[in-house]
């Protein structure tokens, strides 16, 4: 799956860069000095690249947890993000990584211990208050666990740690580690869920939604809480008949019980990293639908946003109480 490795010099030597590198023996290797070498420069072909993508090993070296921006969030006073990996397995024709970075390469910072450092320090910084933490924001949390083990050694540091939320959010199967442990009371296995015609369309290499469905029973059955993610929402003229069909089919095969927290929000970019992706894939109906630009974000125009909002938002609350919907105000 992975036929080139790129090396940052200071990890060469890295315990985790060995466990990585016996996985891939066939793998071509070459060693840089910083990512960025590889990673940053601007005449790079995003979609070629996602064809046959690299995985870079590096270290990061700062903004190891980010403040979450206001209006994410599904409850708590306190979000903040972090992203131990660049770039996503899947490929989601309106993902924003597209938009954002020029190299689909896969970027893995394997310093896990100073994002954990940093996770440890926020919490003893505000004890007593309940602190989320997403990871999954410029990845899929657990599509690459069986390389990274990101899961893995992660959630031991967060039992470890009374005030402290984890956020897993996923389209993936990849549940094996989740499956092999007591489930951590804290921690949210959050599955990213379209309809199903959405997902044939548009959410490409990832599990079709029966599969993830699959996934979500099996890990809510283990104990653990889940979360639906309805984001981003899509419009097709029949919307509200595939979604109401969907929130059926979703919510048919959830416990309530073990269900933290459902969210949603209706497809939107910033108009940059909108330019850029319709450049890469001109024939793409997503970016031919009714959509309108304001105040520098694309979106589907005001009048359409607020029904597909309000629709599916009544759909949902047919399922859940308003207490665990959280939609997504960004
Ligand atoms: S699963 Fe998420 S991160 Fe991965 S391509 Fe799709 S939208 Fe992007």
């Amino acid at each position: 799956m992975i036929d080139t490795l790129y090396i940052e010099e200071n990890v060469l030597h890295h315990p985790r860069v060995a466990g990585i590198v016996a996985r891939f023996p066939e793998a071509r290797r070459i060693t840089c000095s910083r990512y960025g070498e590889v990673f940053n420069p601007k005449a790079q072909n995003f979609r070629l690249q996602k064809q046959k993508p690299a995985l870079i090993l590096a270290e990061k070296y700062k903004n190891f947890v980010l403040e979450a921006p206001a209006g994410y969030g599904i409850g708590a006073g306190r979000n903040y993000y972090f992203s131990h990996m660049l770039n996503c397995l899947y490929d989601c024709r309106y993902c924003f990584l597209q938009g954002m970075y020029q190299s689909a390469h896969y970027v893995l910072f394997v310093n896990y211990e100073d994002f954990q450092r940093d996770i440890r320090l926020l919490c003893d910084g505000f004890p007593g208050e309940n602190l989320h933490f997403f990871s999954g924001y410029d990845c899929d949390s657990l599509a690459l666990e069986p390389v990274t083990g990101f899961a893995e050694q992660f959630l031991p540091v967060f039992a470890g740690l009374p005030n402290a939320w984890l956020e897993l959010r996923t389209k993936s199967t990849q549940v094996r580690t989740l499956l092999n442990r007591e489930p951590l009371p804290r921690c949210i296995v959050a599955f990213s869920l379209s309809p199903e015609t959405v997902a044939a369309k548009l959410e490409h290499k990832a599990p079709p939604l029966h599969r993830r469905l699959d996934a979500l029973v099996k890990v809510q059955e283990q104990g653990w809480q889940i979360g639906l993610r309805f984001d981003p929402l899509i419009y097709q003229s029949d919307y509200q008949q595939h979604y109401r069909h969907f929130f059926d089919q979703v919510f048919d095969r959830i416990d309530l019980n073990r269900l933290h927290s459902v969210s949603l929000g209706v497809f939107r970019l910033p108009e940059h990293y909108y330019k850029k992706m319709h450049k890469l894939y001109p024939e793409e109906k997503l970016f031919a639908g009714p959509l309108e630009s304001q105040q520098g974000m694309v979106s589907y125009r005001q009048d359409l946003e607020q029904e597909m909002t309000q629709y599916c938002t009544e759909q949902v609350l047919r399922h859940v109480p308003s207490s665990q919907f959280f939609p997504c105000t960004l």
